[in-house]
């Protein structure tokens, strides 16, 4: 079992009425170049990164050729982007190629991202560049290294085609891998625009393939908010995981969404360096829509466009019961995050003001984020030296500390060393900053993949100290804070 031919392909998807997707074939791109290839999931699907053909990889990525059973597709969605429903979305520069069952028999939905032209690329040249598709493909792997549920990346291609964004540059295709790729926008397009029978067709499909637990309870009612809950709860605490680990995702549409509550769709990301309560990643985000600090109202505002759809399958008690596990899963969620954070074991009840004040410190202080957290994991161990050097005025962190030193006390965690490595394991050592992935796409685009490559694999293992890699866990230089991440992609 090693070779492409041996994978399990379904299609799923083509059962569903055809207003929810366009059979379309990729556009071939010309002199594909493998630029990575995500070996441990390659593995995890059943391929043997071995023996695999690396050119018929890179020329399948690059629509050259597909595999026998794949039934290319553009998946008909819409979705409200910044607060504005757009009845005209649908993949516009990726096609649903086929599923496949992995080595544990989970589904996983094959998407090449950057394969051309579709019924709804609007205005759009249906590609990607190799800037974004090497940041998606390093953040998904950087989140999942992170524990936090995400899209993966299956491989990157780079073609001699040129492609025009603010100059030109080197087209690419990601072979993006997830469990689903339904979006909060798929419901909405049934509900806008096909009705109450398509809503619930989806609404079967979704219980059917990303949550069959589902189909145990027996009635409809109770299945559909199930589903309802369980997508909204995952939501909720899918974003508990940005706000402890300091991801601004950018462009929290709802076509960004997906039911499965997966980290979808990377665009103007980014992990902060210094906190900033309200840090914008995305450049064209004028007003702030989807800064930092407000992607949990975000979330519950996304989670009511997708609960609206929702109404025409399921009574309104029942909507407002499920949208109540929103914020319930985001509360919960944070909270648990962020006493793992802090290396706590109890629940007490000014927790959640010991992390606001900490918010406000850091804000104030321009504190680097992953660092601070990283530096409180050795707090007591032997002194708090290495945590005030990330304050200009070093004393301004005291009142704050002894504080948190108390708070360990009154459970005896200060004295327990086994927090040390708790801590360690839930502050990362690695993120991606922004520059990090600079520097290796700056590398790429001169046909040099090796720094993506060493990127990659010190972002699968976040949270070990890897010490020939030290250089990659510093704060970022001066024109490294300064980079301006658009949505053209
Ligand atoms: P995004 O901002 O990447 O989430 O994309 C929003 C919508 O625009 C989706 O429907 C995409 O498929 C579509 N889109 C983005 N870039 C392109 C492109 N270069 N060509 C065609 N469609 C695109
Ligand atoms: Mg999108």
């Amino acid at each position: 079992m090693s070779s492409l031919e041996t994978l399990n392909i379904q299609n799923t998807y083509t059962a569903l009425p055809e207003s929810f997707f366009r059979r379309v074939m990729p556009e071939p791109l010309h002199d594909p170049k493998l630029v990575s290839l995500n070996e441990p999931l390659a593995l995890q699907l059943g391929l043997n990164p071995e023996t695999l053909d690396r050119q018929a990889l890179a020329e399948l990525g690059a629509g050259q050729w597909i595999l026998e059973g794949m039934e290319p597709l553009a998946m008909k969605y819409t979705g409200h982007q910044f607060g504005a429903y757009n009845p005209d979305l649908g993949d516009g520069r990726g096609l649903l190629l086929c599923e496949t069952l992995d080595r544990d028999g989970r589904r996983w939905d094959w998407h090449l991202k950057g394969a051309g032209r579709t019924p709804w690329s609007r205005f759009g040249d249906g590609r990607a560049v190799l800037r974004s598709t090497i940041r998606e493909y390093l953040c998904s792997e950087a989140m999942n290294g992170l524990g936090i549920p995400t899209t993966r990346g299956l491989f990157i291609v780079s073609a001699s085609d040129p492609v025009y964004r603010e100059g030109q540059e080197t087209a690419a295709t990601l072979m993006r891998l997830a469990r689903s790729h339904l979006r909060f926008g798929h419901f909405e397009y049934a509900f806008y625009h096909q009705g109450e029978e398509a809503v619930r067709t989806l609404a079967d499909y979704t219980i059917q393939t990303c949550f069959p637990d589902l189909q145990d309870h027996p009635s409809a009612e109770d299945r559909y908010e199930a589903l309802l809950t369980r997508i909204l709860t995952r939501t909720g605490q899918l974003i508990a995981h940005w706000q402890a680990i300091g991801f601004a995702h950018g462009v929290m549409n709802t076509d960004n969404m997906s039911v499965i509550g997966d980290t979808f769709d990377y665009g103007p990301f980014a992990f902060l360096d210094d906190f900033q309560a309200g840090f914008i990643s995305n450049h064209s985000d004028h007003n702030g829509r989807y800064a930092f600090n407000q992607q949990p109202l975000i979330g519950f505002w996304n989670s009511q466009c997708l609960a609206r759809a929702f109404t025409a399958i399921l009574p309104e008690d029942n909507i407002r019961r499920a949208l109540s596990q929103y914020e319930t899963a985001y509360n919960t969620a944070f909270l648990g995050n962020m006493r793992r954070k802090l290396g706590v074991t109890t629940e007490q009840e000014d927790d959640l003001s010991l992390v606001m004040d900490l918010f406000r410190l850091l804000h104030e202080h321009r504190v680097d984020y992953t660092l601070f957290f990283r530096r409180l994991s050795h707090f007591g161990n032997p002194d708090a030296a290495p945590i005030r050097d990330l304050f200009v005025n070093r004393e301004a962190c005291e009142d704050w500390l002894t504080r948190y030193r108390k708070r360990l006390e009154t459970e005896g965690s200060l004295t327990d060393t086994g927090r040390y490595d708790r801590m360690l394991a839930t502050n990362p050592k690695y993120i991606l900053r922004n520059y990090l992935a600079q520097q290796a796409i700056e590398q790429a685009q001169q046909g040099d993949y090796s720094e993506v490559n060493r990127l990659l694999a010190v972002l699968r293992q976040p949270y070990d100290e890897q010490p020939d890699y030290e250089r990659y866990a510093k704060e970022p230089p001066d024109w490294g804070r300064k980079l301006s991440i658009s949505c053209s992609s």
